[in-house]
């Protein structure tokens, strides 16, 4: 049985537009990720998250340093991880005109080329006590975000929700925070491993041991939430009936601009932010070219966190669930997408990015290993 890995949204701590520092400075560097360890956290444990941050250091080039806190804790049933982040928010506006002066490669084109010139995003909603189909109705609507009569409500269209570290990798400087004491030293995302209930095998170098979890990959999902895999269908598709008012509602992540359905695209809304089954997809121009899947909800879509690729497509890292023996490995799509929300994938260059070059290979032979034997999955 595969077990799952939830991403936990953390409200935003900073309900203010945070200040625009332009772009970061041409000198480039990887980012420096600072962490902290709660008590009773091993060596080995802490040794092995270490390399899980290599990693994505190892991915991008961007000038910040990220402020994580982990530890172990008693999760939720069949729950092997999880993340919380600190979130903040930045209007629309400024949003874009950094993604503008973030890109830098072919993806950030397609992607900025994606995001209207605009005080706003519309999409496709429901579940919102605004539905004109009926208060908390499952039947989706479109949200234009130009409610005139009540304009609170437009701004789940003209904020975005950033998680600290996305923000920084688009030039902004989020505080940080202790994330309601969960982080003894401020950070700016809190990642937790069960406690008990699982084995753990925290050494991948050799391939993951039958009936024990890869602890260094799933570290790397869960940091990738931290850096901003998340969408803000999750708040959506867990709050109480009938639902949010659109006004209560500004959860619109960098990520989900990027989420269409056919749907979504029929009614020429920017982005699909809709509850329930129907297929969502990534795609950088609005479902006219499909990339892959997301989940679409643990409530009312597929069981699945809608912070997650859809499950059992073997689609990347950030998949929902595990299964013990699998060695997690970090696809092109899992990159693709942190390159569209403002990340800048890192270029190997000879001599100069030994670290990234061992982990590369070390992914290489996890692709072939798994093209060898199979993912041991099905079934497990
Ligand atoms: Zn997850």
């Amino acid at each position: 049985m595969k077990s799952r890995i939830t991403s936990v949204v953390v409200a935003s701590l900073a309900m203010m537009c945070l200040p625009v520092l332009g772009s970061v400075g041409s000198a480039r560097a990887n980012p420096t990720f600072n962490l902290s360890y709660i008590s009773g956290t091993s060596l080995a444990e802490q040794t092995a998250f270490a390399s899980a941050a290599s990693y994505w250091a190892s991915s991008f080039r961007d000038n910040v340093t990220i402020n994580l806190t982990v530890g172990t804790g008693i999760l939720g049933s069949g729950v092997l991880a999880q993340a919380s982040s600190v979130r903040a928010t930045a209007t629309y506006g400024s949003f874009r005109s950094q993604m503008v002066a973030d890109a830098t490669s072919a993806t950030d084109a397609a992607a900025v080329a994606h995001l209207p010139n605009t005080t706003g995003v519309s999409m496709y909603l429901n579940y919102t006590t605004n539905n004109p189909n009926g208060s908390g109705s499952a039947t989706p609507y479109v949200d234009l975000g130009t409610d005139v009569i009540v304009p609170a409500n437009n701004a789940n269209n003209t904020m975005v929700r950033l998680t600290n570290a996305n923000a920084r990798a688009l030039g902004y400087n989020p505080a940080t925070s202790n994330l309601f004491g969960f982080c003894p030293v401020a950070c700016d995302g809190f990642i937790q491993f069960a406690a008990s209930g699982f084995t753990w095998d925290l050494n991948r170098t050799n391939g993951i041991t039958a009936g024990a979890f890869d602890f260094v990959g799933l570290a790397i999902h869960e940091i990738g939430h931290a850096l901003g895999f998340v969408s803000g269908v999750d708040s959506l598709d867990t709050a109480a009936s009938p639902g949010p008012t659109e006004a209560s509602l500004t959860q619109v992540t960098p990520l989900d601009m990027f989420r269409c359905s056919s749907d979504s695209a029929a009614a020429n809304t920017t982005l699909d932010f809709t509850a329930g089954t129907a297929v969502k997809n990534f795609s950088l121009n609005n479902c006219a070219t499909t990339l892959g899947q997301f989940a679409t909800g643990f409530t009312h879509g597929d069981g699945r966190q809608a912070s997650h690729w859809k499950d059992s497509l073997g689609l990347g890292i950030m998949d929902p669930t595990a299964a013990p023996g699998e060695l997690l490995a970090v696809t092109a799509l899992d990159l693709l997408a942190f390159d569209a929300i403002g990340w800048d994938l890192a270029v190997p260059e000879p001599g100069t990015m030994v670290l990234g070059a061992t982990w590369m290979l070390g992914l290489l032979a996890v692709r072939r290993r798994s093209q060898i034997n199979g993912k041991p999955l099905a079934g497990a």
